[in-house]
This record gives C-alpha cells, structure tokens and sequence, in this order.
C-alpha cells in the first residue's frame, strides 16, 4: 500500500518555541505515513536544521511565479531549493482570495517548481456560494485546467500532487462529507489521472483523520489549524497509517 502523505500548513503562524514544541513532538514518533510541515519562509531554515536527522519534510507555502530578479519581496524556487526546501504549497484559497492569485498564477508557480526538482502541493476548492449553486464540480475543473499544460509537458504525478480543500471546511471546523469527498477526489483523479494523489484539507482533526483517509480517492491530508497543536498533529499522522 501507497503511504499516505500528511503535510501542516502553519500559515502565518508559528515562532521559534513553536517549532521546538511541535517539531520536537512530531518527531518523537515515527509514522507509517510521509509527513511533512510547511512553515512561514524566516523559519525554514531552522526547520530544516531541526528535521536534518529526521524522515519529515519541511515546506513553504508559496513561491515566485519569476525566476530570480528585480521582484522585490519575492522568493524564488531557486532559493527555496538552495535552503534545502523539499515542497511547496501553490494555490491555498487564501492566497487566490486574499492576493488575487488566477489558476495560471497558481499553474505558472507549478512549473517553477518543477524547473527546480521541488515537489509541488496545488490546492483546488469551491466556495459555499459555487457549491450551492451547483458550480462546484465546474470550479475545481477551472482549476485544473492550466494544470493539464504543464502535464502535456511531461509533468508526472511523481511532480506535485492536489489538494481538495474546500474553501468552507477551511478552519471551521466543518469538514465535507464521505459523500463529498469521494465525489471530489474522484473527479480530480479522472481529470489529472489515477497516479497523482489527492490530499484533503480542510478542518482535519486527531479525531477525522482516520475516517477521512479511508475514504476511497483520498491519499493523505492537508492540515491548516491542528497542525500547530503539537498532540493533535502527531495524532492526525498516527491516523495515516
Ligand atoms: C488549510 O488552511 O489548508 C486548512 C486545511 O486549514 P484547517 O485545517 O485549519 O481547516
């Protein structure tokens, strides 16, 4: 059987006695699953430095859609792959909300990742409003779209994977359904193809983690809030498997 991958997202949150709180925690144990923490860019060398004797993998969150140059406040995947940055989350919805993110900008963030050998995590998601107009499935498909580009390329699952995360279930405390779920990773594995896999996020806890991953279609999770909480992030890759 496939491990299934467990990735934190600890957003802009987090601070150096963070780090040894839940870094020192996760690390205690060891999983079935590849777990992985994606921290704010000051941090990830620490990280790094922390994780050198252990199996996890530490992320950022965003890159530069440019190569290296006159892009003031941007990072490059260049950079990240010279600090020793193994992946990166492209995408979040809080990204495409917040900093008018378009699924090419998302697609063109991809493909610098790719020229690097970074490992790519492109978060898709329907709001409340496109799913309660029926507009879900059209969404994710929108999403996915600039995606098939950069396969036709010759971009392979082994490359990056997708994360469902809808943007209701994101930090409250709501998450999707079986149902919902099922029907959504389906969709994206008949889109992308059966090899990529599909994480879900969005309000993951210790206690919905193991029910969550046993749901056909869902490879791993992608866990915003609880992975900040040492206990419960260390119980949701207990849950992988
Ligand atoms: C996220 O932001 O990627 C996320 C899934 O958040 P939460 O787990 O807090 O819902």
């Amino acid at each position: 059987m496939q491990r299934k991958r467990v990735i934190g997202n600890w957003k802009m949150n987090g601070s150096r006695g963070l780090i040894a709180d839940v870094i020192d925690r996760v690390c205690a144990d060891s999983y079935a699953a590849e777990v992985s923490v994606c921290v704010p860019f000051p941090y990830l060398a620490d990280v790094r430095n922390q994780l050198a004797r252990h199996e996890l993998k530490v992320g950022a969150q965003s890159v530069s859609e440019y190569d290296d140059g006159a892009y003031t406040g941007e990072v490059s995947a260049r950079m990240l792959k010279d600090i020793g940055c193994e992946l990166v989350i492209v995408g979040h919805s809080e990204r495409r909300r917040y900093f008018g993110e378009s699924d090419v900008a998302v697609a063109n963030k991809l493909a610098r990742l790719l020229e690097v050998g970074l490992f790519g995590v492109v978060c898709v998601g329907e709001t409340l409003a496109e799913r309660d107009a029926g507009k879900a499935e059209a969404r994710i498909e929108a999403q996915l779209a600039p995606l098939h580009g950069l396969m036709a390329k010759g971009c392979d699952a082994s490359k990056f994977c997708v994360a469902y995360e809808p943007v209701w279930a994101i930090g409250t405390g709501r998450a999707a359904s079986v149902e919902q779920v099922a029907a959504m990773h389906g969709l994206i594995k008949r889109s992308l193809g059966s090899a990529f896999d599909v994480l879900y996020g969005g309000s993951v806890k210790a206690g919905n983690a193991a029910e969550l991953m046993a749901i056909p279609g869902v490879d791993g999770v992608l866990v915003g809030g609880a992975s900040l909480d040492s206990k419960e992030f260390s119980g949701i890759c207990r849950a992988a498997g």
